[in-house]
């Protein structure tokens, strides 16, 4: 009546389906080359953070023509 004795998963890389338990070191990823190319992902995401300084600058400009706007109006 017991279901499977490990849990299947779904590989987060690939998308299939992988073994979740001590005999797979790379999950719950299917493969290592499905691990490895996670990580480089995560990297490529954590490379792309310090550009959201760059929104203030741009808010700064936003501000900047509401108050020509307001200037029009009176
Ligand atoms: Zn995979």
């Amino acid at each position: 009546m017991n279901g499977q004795p490990y849990r299947i998963v779904r590989c987060p890389s690939c998308g299939k389906t992988s073994r979740y338990d001590e005999t797979n070191p790379n999950r719950p990823f299917c493969c290592e080359r499905c691990k490895t190319y996670d990580i480089s992902q995560w990297a490529d995401e954590k490379f792309r953070i310090p550009l959201a300084h760059n929104e203030q600058s741009s808010e700064d400009t936003l501000s900047e023509s509401e108050d020509l706007d307001s200037d029009d109006n009176s």
